[in-house]
């Protein structure tokens, strides 16, 4: 099997876009992840899947913390940027939820611990434990067959 069949059969699965921040000794990181999801109610736990290589990967196991900012429609930007797709170097305003950095005008804000971290081929899942959430009502961006999406 090879590695564009298997990419482009993920790509059929329509996800939402997510911006994972942390902090290392006041330093902010962020990174964009769709590999994100609920994996439990009680207690609540979610889970992203980081790769090996992604400089993020080492920031959350130091900081033992991390947020996720679920992405509403018309960040397409902040996706590109958090991917390192978009070159330049910009300063981007972070805004404080629960004393962690998160990106201002996304639709949901979660704060997590790092409750377990699971290797599994060449990525991280870590599991986080929700310590606090908030969600603004707005349309969500979405990523389907490699390209954004919006859902009304
Ligand atoms: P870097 O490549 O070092 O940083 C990413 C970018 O963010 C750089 O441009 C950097 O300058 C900027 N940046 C970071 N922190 C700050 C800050 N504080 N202020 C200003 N700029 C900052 N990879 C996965 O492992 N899992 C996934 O689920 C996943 N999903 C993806 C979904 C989409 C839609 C896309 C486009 C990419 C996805 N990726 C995923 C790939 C991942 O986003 C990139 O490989 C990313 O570059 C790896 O991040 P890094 O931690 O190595 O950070």
């Amino acid at each position: 099997m090879n590695d564009q069949l298997f990419k482009s059969a993920m790509s059929k699965f329509t996800t939402g876009v997510t911006v994972i921040t942390t902090k290392v000794d006041e330093k902010v990181h962020g990174m964009t992840a769709n590999a994100f999801m609920s994996v439990s109610l009680e207690p609540k736990l979610i889970l992203i899947s980081v790769h090996e290589k992604a400089s993020m990967n080492k920031y959350i196991k130091e900081s033992g913390k991390f947020a996720v900012s679920i992405l509403a429609e018309g960040q397409e930007d902040m996706s590109m940027y958090f991917a390192g797709q978009i070159k330049e170097e910009k300063s981007v305003d972070f805004v404080q939820f629960n004393g962690m950095p998160v990106l201002e005008n996304s639709i949901v804000h979660l704060t997590c611990d790092v409750a377990n971290a699971h290797i599994e081929g060449d990525h991280t899942l870590f599991i986080g434990a929700v310590t606090d959430i908030a969600v603004n009502e707005s349309n969500p961006l979405a990523l389907y067959n490699g390209k954004y999406q919006t859902v009304n």
